[in-house]
């Protein structure tokens, strides 16, 4: 059961945050967010000195995001350790590119944006289209024949803005999650991230409600 109805350290909450960072308020560590949001532990990522709830949830997902690639390098590791140097340029240049369109940023920490290069560019090399390094595919190759869903850049983030790798994001380093159906994990994730740059990006728009209805119809 959730304690959603939360948006304030008081009533039964009224014990839980005491004075860790010396601030003479006894405001750590939770943060409550809003009325629909459970309280969460505090953790700050963007180097703002302030932690929100948004920031919890994107440690949450960096966790889950570390974990895919461990296990999509170790798969990859008997063949290919690193990709060649014509798709990592390939895909730099791609994602320099997809930026300056769609009027995203690198992420703050650049490894992750690195990596996740990496990962595209070693999907090139082995089955000859950057398909996301987030995702798990029994069958890549198959993956390719059933769509080009996830071929970078994804569906997602051609009807949505949304990048679950983080290679696309706000200057602060979170995925645009305003465009996504309040049910989207991103959305529970990260709560409204809202778009910096509505004017650029989502060149498949159009799809959103042909989108919206194929993720109903596969849940039913
Ligand atoms: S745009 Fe889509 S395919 Fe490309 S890295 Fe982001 S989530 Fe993966």
């Amino acid at each position: 059961m959730g304690l959603n109805i939360a948006e304030r350290c008081s009533s039964i909450y009224a014990d839980w945050n005491v004075d860790i960072d010396g601030t003479s308020a006894a405001s750590d560590p939770w943060a409550f967010g809003t009325s629909s949001q459970d309280p969460v532990r505090k953790v700050g990522f963007n180097g703002d000195s302030a932690a929100t709830w948004q920031e919890f949830g994107f440690q949450r997902l960096r966790l889950c995001f570390s974990r895919i690639f461990a296990f999509n390098n170790l798969l990859l590791e008997e063949s290919m350790s690193e990709p060649t140097e014509k798709s990592l340029k390939r895909m730099q240049i791609y994602t320099e590119k997809y930026w300056e369109k769609t009027g995203t940023s690198p992420h703050p920490t650049r490894e992750i944006a690195d990596t996740v290069i990496n990962g595209l560019a070693q999907h090139i090399d082995e089955v000859g289209r950057p398909l996301c390094p987030c995702n798990f595919y029994p069958d890549k190759k198959a993956e390719l024949e059933r769509s080009r869903e996830w071929v970078c850049a994804c569906d997602e983030m051609k009807i949505f803005k949304y990048c679950h790798c983080l290679l696309f994001v706000t200057p602060e380093g979170m995925p645009i999650t305003e465009y996504l159906p309040e049910d989207h994990e991103g959305r529970q994730i990260y709560g409204v991230v809202k778009d910096p740059t509505p004017d650029k990006g989502r060149e498949l728009r159009r799809k959103t409600e042909e989108k919206i209805a194929e993720w109903k119809a596969d849940r039913d």
